[in-house]
């Protein structure tokens, strides 16, 4: 996917697709920029959306439609699991994630991101992120999550994987060698969810992970549903478990709270489109 950034005249955000297609954003006010050691950080006001945060060009989060993902994310695992006690979630600096977590009884979970700069930038702009971070039962940790799980001598019945696109500091949470780290430090009857790009624009990637992740996991599914200001318009998650099949699950355990996720959404977020299925099944 091809980048981009605010207009030199300051009145556009554009994230480009592909060479020739992308979206774009009006921008009402240019209200945060910076250049951190890790990415560029930029949050603009945009009269539908309100608040967008992009990182290096590309939209992260914008406050009318993030619950299309931070649900979608968050709440397939964790209403599936039948008891999650302690929970991480690798990335997810904008808070949303963190949020939706914390909506159910879980006894600890940890943020851990890599950007401080993010975490500052967005809790000044998203006050969900200081909210959940002023829960007692949350933790961050601003580390990079490969170090992280390397280190750390917890285990957890659900680990949540909010990185952003397989470029820059977040393509080592795309790869095999940090899937087969995280089974470690999952428990026996555990789920891994992770967000794996777009349907059309990353369907390369999506068959080269599910010939690493099938072998790796009893069950490894693919679900998707629609984020409107992601590239073309539907979002691919990962399930991982080797106890629970969520195809198998009758019953959900969901919070109260919700906008988008219910049960019929959870059921239908299952069935793919032929060509989908089609890359799955090649050897990526
Ligand atoms: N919903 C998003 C999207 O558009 O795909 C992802 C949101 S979230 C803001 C992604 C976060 O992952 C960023 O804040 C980024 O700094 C963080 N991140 C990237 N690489 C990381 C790493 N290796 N360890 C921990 N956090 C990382």
């Amino acid at each position: 996917m091809k980048n981009s950034s605010l207009s030199a005249d300051r009145k556009e955000a554009r994230e480009f697709q592909t060479s020739s297609s992308g979206l774009f954003f009006k921008v009402k006010k240019v209200l945060y920029e910076k250049k951190s050691p890790f990415q560029k950080i930029e949050i603009i006001e945009n009269d539908f959306y309100g608040r967008v945060l992009f990182l290096d060009g590309l939209v992260q989060t914008t406050e009318r439609d993030e619950f299309f993902y931070h649900e979608m994310l968050v709440h397939p695992a964790l209403a599936i699991h039948p008891r999650p006690e302690k929970v991480l979630i690798i990335g997810g600096g904008d808070g949303g994630a963190l949020r939706e977590v914390l909506k159910h009884p879980v006894r600890k979970a940890w943020l851990v991101e890599i950007d401080q700069d993010v975490i500052r930038a967005c809790e000044r702009y998203f006050p969900w992120l200081d909210r959940a971070l002023s829960d007692r039962r949350a933790e961050l940790a601003v580390a990079d999550g490969f170090d992280f799980i390397q280190k750390t001598t917890e285990k957890f019945e659900v680990i949540i994987v909010d990185s952003s696109d397989p470029v820059g500091p977040s393509a080592i949470l795309h790869a095999r060698e940090f899937y087969r780290k995280l089974k470690k430090i999952l428990k026996p009857d555990g789920l891994i969810a992770a967000q794996a790009g777009s349907q059309l624009l990353h369907l390369r990637e999506h068959s080269q992970k599910a010939a690493f992740l099938r072998p790796m996991f009893k069950f490894a599914r693919f679900y998707s549903a629609p984020v409107p200001t992601y590239p073309v318009g539907t979002w691919c998650y990962t399930l991982l478990s080797d106890r629970i099949d969520p195809l198998a699950v009758k019953k959900l355990r969901l919070p109260s709270g919700l906008k988008y996720f219910n049960a019929e959404v959870f059921r239908a977020s299952f069935a793919q489109p032929v060509f989908f299925e089609q890359a799955l099944r090649e050897k990526g």
